[in-house]
C-alpha cells in the first residue's frame, strides 16, 4: 500500500481524493507515494481558511509574529537531518546537498524575524503648518507560492515565512514530483505556534496552479520553475488583478580569463555545473573560456574533475553526483547530448550511460562536457537543466561580454580572474542579475534580494531580502491635521 501526500489545511492532514499522482524515489526508480490535485473545490477551502485567519493574524504584532518564526526556525534546525532525508528520497540530490539547501532556506529564517525593522515606515514631521506625515507598510491578503521540484524546501522558505511575518496568510503548492518536505515544514510551523488558516498547502499540477491562478481572494502569487510556465502564471495573475512574481529558467556562463586561477576556476567550475546533477537554476552550464590557452588548460582539469566524481544514490557516503529527477527528464537531457554531438561540437566525456552498479534502475547519468560549443547550438542556447557542461571559446573579454548580453537568460553568471579592473569592467556592464567574481554560484545571502534579469523573471521585485517586504505588503501613507482646536 503507497502511502498517501495529504493536502494541509486549516492546521489540518486533509486526505487526498480524486486524480492522484505517482511520487518516485529516483535512486530507485520505483513510485514511493501518492499525492492528490487539488481541484477547484479543495482550493477553495483552502483559501476561505486563510481568508478567515487573515482577519486576526494582521493584527497579531510583527514581535508576536516574529517570536512565532524565531521557533519555527529552531524547529527547523532540529528538524533538518529528517527534511534532508525527505529531499533525498524524492529528489535525489546527496543528503549533504539537501542539507546544505535546507540551511539556506533556514537562513531567510534570521531575515525574517527582523520584521518589525522591516515594516518601518517614515515619518516626516511639520510636512506643512500642523501637518506631519507618515507611512506604513500593510499586509496584502491571502498569497500564494508555487515551487519547482529541484529545491523542495528551500524555496518554500523563501516564499511563506515573509509573506506571513508581514501579516499574510498563506497557500503553498510544492512540486508535485516532491511535496513531502512541503507538507512537513507546515507541520512544523504549526508546531512552532502558527495558528491555523495562516499557511495553508495543496498538492497538485497544472489544474491547481490554474485555480489559484482565477481564485479572486488570492491577492499576489510568488513562483519559481521554468520560464515558460513563469511567464503563463505572471500573465494570468495580472490579468487577473493580482500582484506577480515569477522566476524561470536559466543559462549560467562563467567567463574564465587567462589570469585567472585555472585549478580554483576548474573545481569551483565543476562543482557548480555538476553540483545536484545540474539540477539548480544557478548552475554554471556555460564556460567563456577566453584565449585557446585558458580553454585547453580548463578541458584538462574538468576532465580529470570529472573521473573523480563518484555516481550514486544521494544516501550513500562520499556520492556527489546523485539521480535526476525522473525517467523523462533523464531522456531529455541525453537527448541534448546528440544534438550537441549532431550539430558538430566536441564530445570531450561522454557519461550519459554511467549508472551505479547498485541502483541500475535509477535516473542516472554522469557528467559530460562539450568543448568547441557555438552560441549558434541548441546546447547553448537551451536550459538542459542536467549534468552537461559547454565550453565556448572566444578571443577577449568584450566577445565575452557580449555573448552573455545577447543570451535570452540572465539569472547568474560569474568572472575568474585577478585583474579588479576586469572584474568591475564585467560587474557593471553585464545584463545579468546576479554576479560573481572568483565565485562560481553568487546566490545573495538572505539579507540582499534574489532574482535574475531577461527571461529569467517575470517581476518587479526579487525574492526574499529587502525585496520581499515590498511584495508582500502595500504601502499606506498618512497625512494628518493637528491643531490646538483639534
Ligand atoms: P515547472 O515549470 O515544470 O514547474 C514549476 C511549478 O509549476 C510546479 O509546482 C508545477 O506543478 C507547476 N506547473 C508545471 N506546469 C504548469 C503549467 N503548464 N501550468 C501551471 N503550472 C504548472 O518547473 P520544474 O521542472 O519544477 O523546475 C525546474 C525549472 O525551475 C528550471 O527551469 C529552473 O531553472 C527553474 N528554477 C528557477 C529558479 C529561479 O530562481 N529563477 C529557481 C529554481 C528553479
Amino acid at each position: 500500500m503507497l502511502s498517501e501526500i495529504p493536502h494541509f489545511i486549516h492546521g489540518k492532514n486533509i486526505a487526498a481524493t480524486g486524480r492522484k499522482l505517482s511520487v518516485y524515489n529516483p535512486a530507485l526508480g520505483e513510485i514511493i507515494a501518492e499525492t492528490g490535485v487539488a481541484d477547484k473545490i479543495i482550493v477553495d477551502e483552502a483559501v476561505a481558511s486563510a481568508k478567515r485567519a487573515f482577519a486576526a493574524w494582521s493584527q497579531v504584532t510583527p514581535a508576536a509574529r516574529a517570536k512565532i518564526l524565531a521557533r519555527y526556525k529552531l524547529l527547523l534546525d532540529s528538524e533538518i537531518n529528517n527534511l534532508a532525508k525527505l529531499v533525498t528520497a524524492e529528489h535525489g540530490k546527496t543528503l549533504v546537498e539537501a542539507v546544505g539547501s535546507i540551511q539556506r532556506g533556514i537562513d531567510v529564517l534570521d531575515h525574517v524575524c527582523g520584521i518589525q525593522t522591516h515594516l518601518q515606515g517614515v515619518y516626516t514631521a511639520n510636512a506643512a503648518k500642523g501637518i506631519d506625515v507618515y507611512s506604513m507598510r500593510q499586509p496584502l491578503g491571502v498569497c500564494a507560492g508555487i515551487t519547482p521540484f529541484n529545491f523542495p524546501a528551500m524555496i518554500a522558505l523563501w516564499m511563506f515565512p515573509m509573506a506571513i511575518a508581514c501579516g499574510n496568510t498563506f497557500i503553498l503548492k510544492p512540486s508535485e514530483k516532491n511535496p513531502s518536505t512541503s507538507v512537513r515544514m507546515v507541520e512544523l510551523a504549526y508546531e512552532a505556534g502558527v495558528p491555523e488558516g495562516v499557511v495553508n498547502l495543496v498538492n497538485g499540477d497544472k489544474e491547481t496552479v490554474d485555480a489559484i491562478l482565477a481564485h479572486p481572494d488570492i491577492k499576489a502569487v510568488s513562483f519559481v520553475g521554468s520560464s515558460t510556465v513563469a511567464e503563463h502564471v505572471y500573465k494570468t495573475s495580472i490579468a487577473n488583478n493580482k500582484r506577480a512574481q515569477a522566476f524561470g529558467g536559466a543559462k549560467n556562463h562563467s567567463i574564465v580569463m587567462p589570469d585567472a586561477d585555472m585549478k580554483q576556476a576548474a573545481e569551483a567550475i565543476s562543482l557548480a555545473a555538476f553540483g545536484s546533477c545540474g539540477e539548480r537554476c544557478m548552475a554554471i552550464s556555460v564556460v567563456i573560456a577566453v584565449g585557446d590557452t585558458v580553454a585547453d588548460k580548463l578541458v584538462a582539469l574538468i576532465k580529470e574533475r570529472i573521473a573523480r566524481f563518484k555516481v550514486g544514490p544521494g544516501t550513500e557516503e562520499g556520492v556527489e553526483l546523485g539521480p535526476l529527477i525522473n525517467q523523462q527528464h533523464l531522456e531529455k537531457v541525453i537527448s541534448y547530448v546528440e544534438a550537441g554531438k549532431k550539430e558538430g561540437a566536441t564530445l570531450v566525456v561522454d557519461n550519459t550511460m554511467m549508472k551505479p552498479d547498485n541502483a541500475k534502475n535509477g535516473y542516472f547519468m554522469g557528467a559530460c562536457l562539450f568543448d568547441h560549443v557555438d552560441p549558434s547550438m541548441k546546447i547553448y542556447r537551451e536550459e538542459i537543466f542536467g549534468p552537461v557542461l559547454c565550453i565556448t571559446r572566444v578571443p577577449d573579454l568584450e566577445s565575452a561580454i557580449k555573448l552573455i548580453n545577447d543570451h535570452e537568460y540572465g539569472n547568474g553568471t560569474a568572472i575568474f580572474t585577478r585583474d579588479g579592473y576586469t572584474a568591475r569592467t564585467f560587474a557593471e556592464r553585464i545584463e545579468v542579475g546576479m554576479v560573481g567574481v572568483n565565485v562560481p554560484v553568487p546566490v545573495p545571502v538572505p539579507y540582499h534580494s534574489f532574482g535574475g534579469w531577461k527571461n529569467s523573471i517575470f517581476a518587479d521585485t526579487q525574492m526574499y531580502g529587502p525585496e520581499a517586504t515590498r511584495f508582500y505588503t502595500k504601502l499606506k501613507t498618512v497625512t494628518e491635521r493637528w491643531t490646538p482646536e483639534g
